[in-house]
């Protein structure tokens, strides 16, 4: 069974989203602030969290961050009453693989950690996906592990998450071909995702800060302007 961590301090939302989640098959964590949710999360792993930002003590920004920096596999989705484009990509950019705003559809909610916990599940090599002959590619000085989901760069692993994991993958699996984004992020977080095609361009700065020698100055994460982005390894 599936594990999520909700984080809302507001009774009634969480308690929404907890018995929507349990009516659709999830086993769910509840917790009222951060830090709750901290030590519900270091005694039982979970597969995917919820995280409100404005809370008591400790915000969901901050939540964000500390969880991401233990465990690169859990998804995560930021909730928030704050709409504003540069909240969402500071979401993003401190290790969220979603954000929804406030008032928020349930059943977008529920699509939406459904696809982030089938994501943690191909990661964890669930048996479902068939396992490719072939677990190590390499492109230039870059070698990408699929079985360990590691990524090398001149033999040194890259700490990523299941995200940008797999939009390396994707650039893998077509090296030096423009990846339309529409196309990034239907490869990436799935056909029926209804967020916007900002998501992945906050995941591509984030993953040129990892790999990139010079950020500002991508070699190996190009831009192509009005479509996409292509790989060169
Ligand atoms: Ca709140």
């Amino acid at each position: 069974m599936k594990r999520v961590l909700v984080v809302e301090d507001e009774t009634s939302i969480r308690e929404l989203i907890a018995l929507n989640l349990r009516m659709a098959g999830y086993e769910v964590l509840e917790a009222p602030t951060a830090e709750r949710g901290l030590e519900l999360l270091s005694a039982q792993r979970c597969d995917a969290a919820v995280l409100d930002v404005m809370l008591p003590g400790m915000n969901g920004f901050s939540l964000c961050e500390t969880i991401r920096r233990d465990d690169s596999a859990i998804g995560i989705i930021i909730l928030s009453a704050k709409g504003l484009e540069s909240d969402k990509i500071r979401g993003l950019s401190i290790g969220a693989d979603d954000y929804m705003t406030k008032p928020f559809s349930v059943s977008e909610l529920l699509a939406r950690i459904e696809a982030l916990c089938r994501r943690v599940a191909r990661a964890s090599g669930a048996p479902a996906d068939a396992a490719p002959p072939e677990t190590r590619l390499v492109s230039g000085s870059f070698v990408l592990d699929e079985k360990a989901r590691i990524l090398y760069k001149d033999g040194q692993p890259i700490d990523l998450t299941q995200v940008e994991f797999q939009i390396m993958e994707l650039f893998f699996q077509n090296p030096g071909t423009a990846l339309v984004r529409e196309k990034i992020l239907e490869g990436v977080w799935g056909e029926n995702y209804y967020g916007d095609v900002k998501i992945v361009d906050v995941n591509i700065r984030r993953l040129r800060m990892k790999i990139e020698d010079e950020p500002s100055q991508p070699k190996h994460i190009l831009t192509v302007w009005g479509y996409g982005y292509r790989w060169n390894g």
